[in-house]
């Protein structure tokens, strides 16, 4: 069972998280993952990058204001003598103030540093979570991810576990403490190199902590308490009608969190598709009502499209003009620029013409993009030309069920034009899992709640 963030967060979260283990650990054997609390992981973020400018008082300030917002949520859980939690939270935050102060004496931040720094919103987050199931009457023992055996390769930000070494280690750590009756309350996003280095899995990393301790454990199932009711037809504060989605495949939802439907980390699905583990998303202030159950379900489900998503804050590039045509290594000239300068692309299209080629980035990177592209395409003979459009949005219908059955792509664009919007742009991949289109940001609300009336409320 893994624990997000905002969960624990809220008012009377940890207790209610210790009160859904406690209640599972009386049939089951049960490995809590948790979140760094609330927004943690971005206050650390910033106070390590501004740290190299900053005096010890304000290091001081920035710890103490940590320590606040921790025992307000240990009192808010109700546990009384909280002894262990606050004498390691002590030490922790001692630990992160010498941390930040190395960082601002040496003015200088490695990768290395930001990890370890990273680490303690996770580090400080599980022995509170620990306290309240010992609260709730149950043994406990809280771990970083490393300790329960997620060995990694090391690269800091986005480490990857070394599967063989860390199944081993997984399977022998928990099992010595479940066997036990120990509750483990594992942290999240935070691992350990060979050597014991403290590393991170990167951003969200939490759920790709509890897929890989699942699929490792050989758990029976993986549950992911959040504090919404699962993956919805649509973003809900955008659609009045939206709902929650049932069952989705592997495939489906991996799709969707790419287009961050619930902000998962890109590669916290993939050791459940192999495993076949079933994942579910649930709320934990309702943990009665069913979720979104992600796993790989035989039967060909009735709805073809199972969600309607939105990105925002992203920008079209458009590279065009005659000299593109029949040239071959222009596309990879294109996409060497844009990699080179180190912009992310999310959409590619280009028609059969040639004549042009556009792209979706996110809006952060356009100008950058444009000035790349600029200096790549200066040796070009002719008239190639960069256009850059900063206000555009994406909007994507997702659902396995697309593959294969004729007339979606009908009905998405149909719906979109009764609608009064405009199509700037089209992408659909061959696995035939999304239709993606972009719009200008000020149709982009009409276009997601058209395709949801379409599609998802009334489909035929
Ligand atoms: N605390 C980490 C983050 O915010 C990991 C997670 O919450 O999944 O990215
Ligand atoms: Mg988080």
């Amino acid at each position: 069972m893994k624990f997000g963030g905002s969960l624990l967060a809220s008012k009377g979260g940890v207790r209610r998280a210790a009160r859904v283990i406690a209640t599972r650990a009386k049939e089951d054997q049960v490995v809590a993952v948790v979140s760094a609390l609330g927004d943690v992981t971005d206050l650390l973020l910033r106070a390590a990058r501004d740290s190299k400018h900053w005096k010890e008082s304000q290091i001081n300030l920035f710890v103490d204001g940590l320590r606040d917002y921790h025992s307000r949520v240990l009192r808010d859980a109700g546990i009384r003598r909280a002894v262990e939690g606050s004498a390691r939270a002590e030490a922790l935050l001692e630990g992160l103030r010498v941390t930040l102060l190395g960082v601002s004496i040496l003015g200088e931040l490695t990768p290395r540093s930001m990890d370890l720094i990273l680490s303690f919103g996770e580090r400080l987050s599980a022995p509170i979570v620990a306290d309240a199931l010992k609260a709730e009457g149950l043994e406990t023992k809280a771990l970083t991810g490393g300790e329960a055996g997620i060995i990694t390769d090391g690269s800091h930000g986005e480490a990857l576990p070394i599967e063989k070494v860390a199944r081993r280690a997984v399977k022998r750590r928990l099992n010595q403490l479940v066997s036990r009756g120990v509750v483990p309350v594992v942290t999240g996003f935070v691992a350990a190199t060979e050597n014991g280095d403290l590393v991170t899995l990167g951003r969200g990393g939490s759920d790709f902590t509890a897929t890989l301790l699942g699929t490792y454990w050989e758990a029976d199932e993986i549950w992911i308490w959040t504090d919404v009711d699962g993956i919805m037809t649509a973003d809900p504060r955008l659609v009045p009608g939206a709902r929650v989605v049932r069952e989705l495949s592997y495939v489906e939802a991996e799709e969707m969190a790419v287009f961050g439907a619930k902000n998962m980390h890109p590669l916290a699905l993939g050791p459940v598709r192999l495993s076949k583990i079933p994942v579910r998303i649930k709320n934990g202030f309702s943990p009665d009502s069913p979720g979104t159950l992600i796993w790989s379900s035989q039967k060909k489900s009735a709805e073809v499209v199972k969600s309607i998503a939105l990105v925002r804050d992203v920008g079209m590039l458009t590279v065009s003009g005659e000299t593109l045509a029949g040239r071959p290594g222009t596309a990879a000239n294109i996409f060497r620029s844009l990699a080179d300068s180190g912009v992310n692309i999310l959409m590619i299209s280009q028609s059969v013409s040639e004549s042009n080629i556009s792209v979706v980035l996110r809006r952060g990177t356009l100008d950058r993009a444009g000035k790349a592209l600029q200096r790549g395409l200066s040796g070009l003979a002719g008239s190639a030309r960069v256009d850059l459009e900063p206000d555009v949005a994406v909007v994507a219908a997702v659902g396995a069920g697309m593959k294969g059955t004729p007339g979606v792509a009908a009905r998405v664009f149909s719906a979109v034009s009764r609608a009064g919007v405009n199509v700037r742009m089209i992408a659909q991949g061959s696995s035939e899992l999304n239709v993606s289109f972009v719009v200008g940001s000020e149709d982009a609300v009409k276009a997601v709640r058209a395709l949801h009336t379409a599609l998802i409320a009334n489909p035929r």
